[in-house]
């Protein structure tokens, strides 16, 4: 679909195309960097796309980023994506140094801000056994101590935390109130003493990790924001996380259709190309429409998001949210149902394309929690 983009973001998409093409264009490559896909992140090819200057496209120029906003970071993500580069880590680097960026001290600032410019990988984590959707209801403690805090309890789903330097992590501080009060964040380096991070085993690999606290001691330095205010300062996030899950997701959605379109092509039965039987061509029309149709979600709601970046668009962003991961998921089992046989098989990673989508539609908010959000904005 034609994009009316500037010089400098067709540019930055070629830049992005070539250099995926080079070190992740093949399948060989791909298996290389990732351990034959049982990691979703590659450090070193990570670190040089940081010298490039590319994983600080939304780091403010003070701590040595680009200083962009929504519309390049999105970009920058679907194009990743597209282009099928491990770089998993760089999404909770992203979500994670904009809570800094937003509530930290400038020591934070600092070490979290210039460290994502280099190549440093941020994690964050609210999740526990007993607090997914309903994340308010989270319980690991906070104590106070002299100097500090100790912190005790479990947490899970923490992606990425085996690499990170850092936990963004929200902790329950207060006592009473209600469930969103007395909740603090607090930067806790992934060395700390009385911290176990345990990997759990998924269908995508290895990504996320079941977190530890036993005593484990964090400075009043380590306090992120306000203590108490933890809910409020997540909130302020809230774009942000559901926007780049959007882009990341539009990406493989794109590539997934991409790969389809090129197999029925090619492929051929009843002395024809499968593409070109009715009922496949027609779904492949209604993909390419539907793709087309979420691009223009994404880049408008992504335009007004840098247009009042201090403004929560809770529907608009959960609409990206909710629409690409649920499209990258229907695009992702349509081309595996087009490809036969052959979509099943590890050969030709339709079926990679499809672990990584399928979950899209739980992280960062399941889509019936996405709906919620979107129906309560009209009063329901
Ligand atoms: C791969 C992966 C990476 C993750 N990364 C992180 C991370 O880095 N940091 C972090 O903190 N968390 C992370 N998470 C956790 C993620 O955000 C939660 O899994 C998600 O919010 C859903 O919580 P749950 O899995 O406990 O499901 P549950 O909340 O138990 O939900 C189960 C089902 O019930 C539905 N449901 C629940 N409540 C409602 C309701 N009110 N109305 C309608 N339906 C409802 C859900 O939609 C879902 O279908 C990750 C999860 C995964 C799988």
């Amino acid at each position: 679909m034609p994009r009316a983009l500037t010089d400098e973001r067709r540019d930055l998409v070629k830049a992005i195309g070539d250099f995926c093409r080079r070190e992740c264009g093949t399948k060989e490559q791909r298996d290389k960097l990732t351990a034959n896909g049982q990691e979703q992140h590659n450090q070193r090819l990570y670190e040089k796309m940081a010298a490039l200057g590319w994983l600080g496209i939304a780091v403010p120029e003070k701590y040595d980023g680009a200083g962009r906003g929504m519309v390049d970071l999105c970009l920058f993500l679907q194009e990743t994506s597209y282009g099928r580069a491990p770089i998993s880590g760089f999404g909770t680097t992203v979500i994670a140094a904009a809570a800094y960026d937003k509530f930290g001290t400038d020591t934070q600032k600092r070490v979290v801000l210039e460290g994502v410019t280099r190549g440093r990988v941020e994690a964050i984590s609210m999740s526990e056994p007993g607090a997914g959707s309903d994340v308010a209801a989270l319980t690991c403690r906070a104590e106070r101590t002299a100097g500090g805090y100790l912190v005790n309890g479990q947490k899970t789903w923490c992606s990425n935390a085996h690499f990170a330097d850092h936990i963004l992590l929200i902790a329950r501080t207060g006592r009473g109130g209600t469930k969103h009060e007395g909740l603090t964040q607090f930067m806790v380096p992934t060395d700390a003493d009385g911290l176990r991070i345990r990997g759990i085993d998924t269908m995508g690999g290895k990504d996320v990790n079941d977190l530890y606290f036993t005593d484990t001691f964090v400075p009043d330095s380590a306090v992120v924001g306000t203590p108490g205010q933890a809910w409020s300062q997540l909130m302020a996030g809230l774009n942000l996380e559901r926007m780049i899950l959007g882009a990341l997701m539009l990406g493989v959605a794109r590539r997934a259709f991409d790969d389809t379109v090129a197999y029925v092509r090619r492929r051929e039965q009843f002395g024809r190309a499968v593409g070109s039987f009715q009922s496949l061509k027609h779904r492949i029309a209604d993909m390419a429409t539907e793709l087309a149709c979420a691009q223009l979600l994404l880049d408008d709601v992504a335009a007004a998001i840098e247009a009042e970046p201090d403004r929560v668009f809770a529907r608009e962003a959960s609409m990206v949210k909710l629409k690409c991961t649920e499209l990258a998921k229907h695009v992702t089992l349509e081309g595996m149902q087009m490809m036969g046989g052959y979509g099943y098989a590890t050969e030709y990673e339709m079926e990679a394309l499809l672990r990584q989508t399928v979950v899209s539609t739980v992280y960062g908010g399941t889509s019936e929690i996405q709906r919620d959000i979107i129906g309560r904005t009209y009063g329901l």
